[in-house]
Parts: structure tokens; sequence; C-alpha cells
């Protein structure tokens, strides 16, 4: 399938409020430019270095997602242009955000990304201290920063019990810090489980491989 038909397949199976991030990470700007040319406005990159190389030669009005690990030293060559930061596992990193933020004299909009996979190998916030994180935003600690939301994978398994399961942690404490501080996003949910993502009540969805086609390596 060519990248248009994927992309309409992928679009036509989403609900009208659910956004969807376009993941182009390996992929070549002319493959991003072709997916902006149907109408996508939201892309996402997991490394620094290749979305500052990118970033420069596509249109200016591309809403950048930082969907991978970031190293605290890499914020501040994304500071000027990124719209939303989703991959933020701690403090000290949101501190630096909002440092680089402020002075871009901006606001950047960040999800904390939370743990749910039972996976050693995920990034993420442990609840608790996604609660602590949020208190601190709401008392003030980062006025640079905009949490709008929550971010999480779940394990890479075929076992969609496990799957549903590792969701609907993340669907609860949004629903509770959103009774606290109205939060937009709710993120979860890739190429292979973005439906199941949709029934535990993402509104985002970050989808890469079934647009652009394979990656010659996994990330
Ligand atoms: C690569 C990546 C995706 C997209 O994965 P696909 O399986 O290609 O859809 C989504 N979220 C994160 C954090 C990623 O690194």
């Amino acid at each position: 399938m060519s990248i248009q038909e994927n992309y309409n397949n992928i679009k036509s199976q989403l609900p009208e409020n659910v956004e969807l991030v376009a993941v182009s990470k390996t992929h070549p700007v002319s493959a991003i430019q072709e997916v902006y040319n149907l109408g996508q406005r939201v892309f996402g990159e997991n490394k620094v270095q290749e979305l500052t190389e990118k970033h420069p030669l596509l249109p200016k009005d591309i809403q950048w997602h930082l969907i991978g690990h970031l190293q605290t030293n890499k914020v501040k060559y994304i500071a000027e242009f990124i719209d939303t930061i989703q991959s933020v596992d701690s403090e000290k990193l949101l501190n630096e955000i909002n440092k680089e933020a402020a002075k871009n004299k901006r606001a950047i909009k960040v999800l904390l990304q939370v743990k749910i996979a039972e996976e050693e190998s995920k990034f993420g916030l442990e609840i608790s201290e996604t609660k602590d994180l949020f208190q601190k935003f709401i008392n003030g600690d980062f006025p640079n920063v905009e949490i709008t939301g929550l971010m999480g994978m779940a394990t890479f398994t075929e076992d969609e019990t496990q799957i549903r399961k590792e969701f609907s942690i993340l669907k609860n404490l949004f629903d509770e810090l959103n009774q606290i501080r109205k939060l937009e996003t709710l993120s979860m949910g890739m190429s292979d489980d973005f439906p199941i993502a949709i029934e535990s009540g993402a509104n985002s969805v970050r989808v890469g491989s079934a647009i652009f086609g394979r990656r010659d390596y996994s990330i």
C-alpha cells in the first residue's frame, strides 16, 4: 500500500475527537511532505538530532512532537520550535524544559510519560512521581511549562488483556488528575494497538509504521 492509502486507512479508523500524531522517525523529509500534503499537521520524532535536521526543511506550520527519551542537555536545541514534548520522565527534565522555554519567552506544552508497561526497558514516571510532579506544576513550580496530559506505552505483546489493563491504569490516572486540573491529552496507542487505546480512552495516538511503512531498524 502507498503512503496515501495507509494514511487514509488510518484516518478512517479514528473517531473525530482523536488526534493523530504521525510518527515520522527514520523516514525521509519527502515522505513527511507527502503526508503533510494530505492534510496532516502533527508529526512525532523521537531523536533531537533527526528532528533538528528535518525541521528547517519542512513547512513552518507543522506541529512537532518529541516522543522519545530526551536528555536534558538537548532541550535547548528544540525549545524554540517544539510544539509538545510527550516524553517527560523526570523532574530534572521538566525543570530544564521550563528554563529553556523561559529563555525563548514562551510556554512549552508537555505530557508526563507514565510507566505502565511491565517491560523493564520502557522509560517513564511511576504513578506516585507523576502525581507529585503534577502537584508541583499546579503549585507554580514550572511557569513556562504547560502540562496538557499524559503519555504511555503498553507492553509489546500479543496479549490484549495485558494491553487493556495497562491502558486502563493510565486512563484512571488521567481521570484523577483531570479532576484536579483540566487536562487535554491522553496519548496512548501505536500502529499495533491504537484501536485498543481508543477503546480505553485515548484521544491522541502515535502512529508510525502503519502510515510510513516499516522502519529499517527498530527503536
Ligand atoms: C516509534 C514510536 C511510535 C510509533 O510506533 P509504530 O509502531 O511505528 O506506530 C509511537 N510512540 C513512540 C514513543 C515511539 O517511539
